[in-house]
C-alpha cells in the first residue's frame, strides 16, 4: 500500500482520559484510506516554520473497516508543541494534512498458530485497539492473545469498554492491567485483573518460557519498549524475531 498525502477534516474531539484525547478526523467520501491495522500516519501540524520540524506520526486507533473516519488517540506532553497544537488550538471543523499509511507494525495474515502477547503503556494502546477491532469484526481466527496496558491511574485506562466487551465475547482474549501510581486497588471494581506496579512484571510472570507460537509486541515510549526488550531478550531468552516494537519516541 502506498501512502499519499490526504486533506482531512476535524469532526470530533473528545476526551478519553486525564490529558490523553480522541481526535477523529474525515477525509472525502472519494478517498478511502486503506490500511492495515497497526499503521500510523504522519501529520503536517502547523507547529514550525521547517516542514520536517512540523511533521508528527500518530497511529491510526480505529479498525481498517471505517476508511474515511480515522481516529487517534493523543498524549499531552508537557512542553511537547504538537501536544499544546492538539490540546490548546485544534477545533472541531480545522483542516488537518497527513500522509500515510505507513509502518511494519502489522499483525500477521494467519494467526491461527500464534499465541499474541501485546503490551503497550498510555496511547501505545492505538495500533493494538486496531488490531483487536478488526480481529473482532472479521472474526480472524488466533490461538490466544493477551493485551497489557500500563497507565498511572485507573483513570487513565484507555478504551476500557472495547476491552471488557472483548473479554467477555472474544474466546482466548484476556485483559491485564498495571496501575503503577493507584494506591489501594479494588478488585471488585474491574471485571479484568489489576496490577500494582508495571506491564513488566505481568509478561515476566505470565511467559516464563519462550516458545516458538509466542510473539511479543510492544508500543509505547522508549522507557518502557528498553526495559521490556532487554526483559525478554536477556531474561527470558526470546528470539529477536518473535519481538517486534513501534517507538513512539
Ligand atoms: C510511529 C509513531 C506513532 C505514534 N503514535 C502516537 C499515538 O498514537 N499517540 C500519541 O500520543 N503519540 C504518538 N506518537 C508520538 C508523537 O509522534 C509525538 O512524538 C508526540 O505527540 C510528542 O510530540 P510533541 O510535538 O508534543 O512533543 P515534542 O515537542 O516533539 O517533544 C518534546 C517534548 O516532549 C517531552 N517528551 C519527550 N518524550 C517524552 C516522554 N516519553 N515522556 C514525557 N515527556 C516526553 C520532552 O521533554 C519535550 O518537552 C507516535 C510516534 C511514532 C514515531
Amino acid at each position: 500500500m502506498a501512502w499519499k498525502w490526504y486533506d482531512s477534516t476535524v469532526v470530533r474531539m473528545e476526551d478519553a482520559a486525564p490529558g490523553v484525547r480522541r481526535f477523529w478526523l474525515q477525509v472525502p467520501e472519494q478517498e478511502p484510506i486503506e490500511f492495515k491495522a497497526g499503521q500510523f500516519v504522519t501529520m503536517d501540524l502547523p507547529i514550525h516554520e521547517k516542514r520536517l520540524k512540523r511533521w508528527r506520526s500518530y497511529s491510526i486507533a480505529n479498525s481498517p473497516t471505517e476508511k474515511n473516519l480515522l481516529e487517534f488517540c493523543i498524549v499531552r506532553l508537557e512542553g511537547g508543541a504538537a501536544s499544546d497544537y492538539f490540546f490548546d488550538q485544534l477545533k472541531v471543523g480545522d483542516a488537518v494534512r497527513f500522509k500515510g499509511p505507513d509502518g511494519n507494525f502489522v499483525l500477521p495474515d494467519d494467526l491461527s498458530d500464534r499465541e499474541l502477547v501485546l503490551v503497550c503503556t498510555g496511547t501505545g494502546v492505538a495500533p493494538f485497539r486496531s488490531m483487536l477491532l478488526d480481529i473482532e469484526q472479521r472474526n480472524i481466527p488466533y490461538k490466544s492473545i493477551h493485551l497489557i496496558f500500563g497507565t498511572r491511574y485507573a483513570a487513565g485506562i484507555l478504551y476500557r469498554e472495547d476491552f471488557e466487551r472483548m473479554t467477555r465475547n472474544m474466546p482466548h482474549f484476556r485483559y491485564s492491567v498495571a496501575l503503577s501510581r493507584e494506591a489501594g486497588i479494588r478488585p471488585e471494581d474491574f471485571a479484568f485483573p489489576v496490577f500494582q506496579g508495571y506491564v513488566h512484571q505481568i509478561y515476566m510472570d505470565a511467559y516464563p518460557t519462550p516458545r516458538p507460537e509466542l510473539d511479543f509486541y510492544l508500543c509505547g515510549w522508549s522507557n518502557m519498549i528498553d526495559d521490556a526488550v532487554a526483559n525478554l531478550l536477556v531474561k527470558r531468552g526470546c528470539e529477536k524475531s518473535r519481538i517486534h516494537y513501534e517507538l513512539y519516541g
